[in-house]
């Protein structure tokens, strides 16, 4: 199907000239990134809106890089409009932060990750959507900005349940900060999707923080099961103070798996997510500690 007509197109080359936009139209508008998301929804006649605004040009959008906020306070910066290939394949990613690339590299196929946005996939907020998972697994803060000023949100505070966010119609989600990793922490993501590249069935991230093999704290979320990403607090109480071994990691699994409400859907049933579960979460948390042994977040 076509998307129904579009009455106007705007493509702003800065912020600013994007938030009087969002100010002038409103609930009239609707950004587009990649596309990704939006021009399906637009085709199957799910939105209608007559204003585009294209955020493509804006460079503030663009920031990509390490930087300090004050000194020895370090954080990665992911601009908005950062595609999920660049995410999957920079080097500081794959090097430092392992896990934003585990998510990225397996969403959709070559030109959905060409396009697609973190910006845009965070706003839309699919339940079985990858990047979620690893932003809340590593605390990150995230920027959203309208004429009336800043905002700031935890990751947490971020999602509100399904295909639903904390942006409002007249705000833009400008860039994402993730807190440098600390000594002897590493983290991991990976997912179950019935087709290679697909959604996921099943989701489930985790960072683990060690001193000579204790577990000292960990952060596990699980996605694709609940209108959001659910955190795994059971599991990360089990984890903490333990000496990490491969039966602790498997009981782990086992925590996680009873303690995540699943449902049935047309792609799996309760019982088989909760064998997933299982299977994901051991080999989650092993790769989590590998890396955590490698000081890679
Ligand atoms: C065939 C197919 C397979 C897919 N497989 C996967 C998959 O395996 N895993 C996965 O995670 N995703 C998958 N996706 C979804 C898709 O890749 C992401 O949702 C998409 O990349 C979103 O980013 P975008 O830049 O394309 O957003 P757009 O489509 O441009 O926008 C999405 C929404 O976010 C809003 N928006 C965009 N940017 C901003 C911003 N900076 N501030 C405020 N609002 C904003 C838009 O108004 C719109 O409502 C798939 C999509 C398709 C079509």
């Amino acid at each position: 199907m076509y998307p129904a007509p579009i009455s106007d197109y705007f493509a702003p080359s800065t912020l600013e000239e994007c938030l009087d936009l969002l100010y002038h139209y409103g609930s009239q508008a609707k950004i587009i990134a990649g596309g990704q998301s939006l021009l399906p929804l637009l085709k199957l006649r799910m939105v209608d809106t007559p204003i585009i605004i294209d955020i493509n040009r804006i460079i503030e959008l663009q920031e990509f890089g390490e930087k300090f906020l004050e000194p020895g306070k370090r954080i990665l910066r992911i601009g908005a409009l950062t595609r999920h290939k660049t995410l999957a394949s920079h080097p500081l990613v794959l090097s430092k932060y392992p896990i934003i690339s585990d998510a990225a590299k397996y969403i959709g196929d070559v030109q959905i990750r060409n396009r697609g946005t973190i910006g845009g996939s965070l706003v839309h907020a699919d339940p079985a959507a990858d990047l979620p998972v690893p932003i809340l697994v590593l605390d990150s803060t995230l920027r959203v900005i309208s004429k009336d000023g800043e905002r700031d949100f935890s990751a947490e505070d971020f999602f509100l349940g399904l295909m639903m966010t904390v942006v409002e119609e007249n705000e833009i989600l400008a860039y994402v900060d993730i807190p440098s990793p600390q000594k002897g922490t590493g983290a991991a993501y990976s997912k179950h999707s019935v087709v290679f590249g697909d959604f996921s069935v099943i989701s489930v991230g985790a960072r683990v923080t060690l001193l000579e093999d204790i577990c000292q704290s960990s952060r596990i979320y699980v996605g694709g099961v609940n209108p959001r990403p659910q955190r795994a607090v059971n599991t990360e109480e089990f984890l903490q103070g333990k000496t990490i071994t491969s039966e602790i990691l498997q009981k782990a699994a086992d925590v996680m798996a009873e303690e995540i409400e699943v449902e049935s859907d047309m792609r799996a049933s309760n019982t088989y997510r909760k064998i997933l579960l299982k299977h994901y979460g051991f080999n989650v948390l092993s790769k989590a500690i590998q890396r955590a042994k490698e000081d890679q977040f």
